[in-house]
């Protein structure tokens, strides 16, 4: 496939970035001072099926309708013309998808910071789809021996293969652990591969595998146990490795454990942050999908759906995602600090994207 130099291309998405960064800009600091919403970062889960069965997710299991490209596409517009900077893709595995690539350029087009999570079996065959990201979010339990069995045999050695893939194109790449208590000994051989690699490496104590706010979080790990890990890893940070986590939230989680940062209420999620689910559905995150009408994005329009949402209600959790943005959000220096790294590895310039 050939490759193409496209400066005049490349100084328009630059511009489009720009322009986007500013709207998003614009609209959340109006939300903020009027106490309005604004959707901000919004997680656009593609499907809930995947080829993997891991022990701590019951996602493949959770049926729901899946929107086309095409619709997805309407949303994202609806979503950007009223503030969306940053967009997740995610599923169940999102590269089953085969037209993932569709909704990855149109992000791309309006200027869309964005990232995809995904397990890495399929990366090799979709290079060219995922080079147009600006992260790209691998999951990585720890060696073959905790990651295979937890997750699929043969899975590790796809996901160190994909990073490689992934960062000769110059994809930025970062990998999550979820922290299960066979992984919670083995985070620094993730730190080992995350240096080799020269990527950040994130970690996330597991939830309950329903994803439902109400249910006890890692129940499996003692609560010292998850203060000790924030412990070893702000140490680990401070020595240089590659630890994702914010210095603020670790230190949350190393005074909290479990549920990081308080109850639902007053969290980021359903105000500044959305979920939207195959089906259209829309939440403020996927632990609290429960509390919201199935299809209220399809009948209703994400936007006013996103703009109807009752606050979400619960203890709190430990998702890691939302308490960086919410750390980011109030303004916490180490936090913004390591989410621009983020943001300008994604943006900086990189090989041109394969044509057709
Ligand atoms: S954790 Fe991810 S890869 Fe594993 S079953 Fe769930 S959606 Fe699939
Ligand atoms: S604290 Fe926020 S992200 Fe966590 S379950 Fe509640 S609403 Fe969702």
């Amino acid at each position: 496939m050939p490759l193409s130099l496209d400066p005049a291309g490349a100084a328009a998405l630059a511009l489009q970035r720009l322009a986007t960064t500013v709207r998003a800009g614009a609209a959340f600091t109006r939300a903020r001072w009027t106490g309005g919403k604004s959707p901000l970062a919004v997680t656009f889960s593609l499907t809930n099926r995947c080829n993997f069965r891991c022990e701590y997710c019951d996602l493949p299991g959770q049926h729901r309708a899946e929107l086309s490209a095409e619709r997805w596409c309407e949303i994202i517009d609806e979503l950007h013309g009223a503030g969306l900077g940053r967009a997740s893709l995610i599923g169940g595995e999102p590269l089953l998808r085969a037209d993932a690539g569709v909704v990855i350029a149109h992000l791309r087009r309006r200027g869309v910071h964005t990232a995809m999570n995904t397990n890495g079996w399929y990366v090799a065959e979709r290079l060219d789809e995922l080079q147009g990201l600006d992260l790209v979010n691998l999951t990585l339990d720890g060696p073959p021996a905790v990651h295979d069995a937890q997750r699929r045999a043969g899975s590790y050695q796809r996901v160190i293969e994909a990073m490689g893939l992934l960062r000769r194109r110059g994809v930025p790449v970062v990998t999550m652990t979820v922290v299960t208590p066979a992984g919670i000994d083995h985070v620094d051989h993730v730190l080992d591969v995350a240096r080799d690699h020269g990527t950040l490496a994130w970690f996330q104590v597991e939830h309950d595998k329903a994803f439902d706010v109400d249910r006890p979080i890692a129940p499996g790990i003692a609560e010292e146990r998850v203060r000790d890990l924030a412990r070893h890893l702000l140490a680990r940070k401070a020595a240089g490795w590659p630890v994702g986590n914010s210095r603020p939230v670790l230190e949350k989680q190393m005074r909290d454990g479990h549920r990081i940062g308080g109850t639902c209420a007053g969290c980021v999620a359903g105000r500044f942050m959305a979920y939207v689910l195959p089906d259209g559905t829309v939440a403020p995150c996927l632990l609290t999908q429960w509390q919201v009408t199935r299809g209220n994005g399809a009948d209703h329009g994400v936007l006013r759906a996103f703009r109807d949402l009752a606050p979400p209600r619960g203890r709190g959790c430990g998702c890691v995602p939302y308490q960086e943005l919410q750390a980011v959000l109030t303004l916490e220096p180490a936090a913004i600090f390591d989410a621009l790294g983020l943001v300008v590895a994604g943006w900086r310039p990189r090989a041109p994207l394969p044509v057709a």
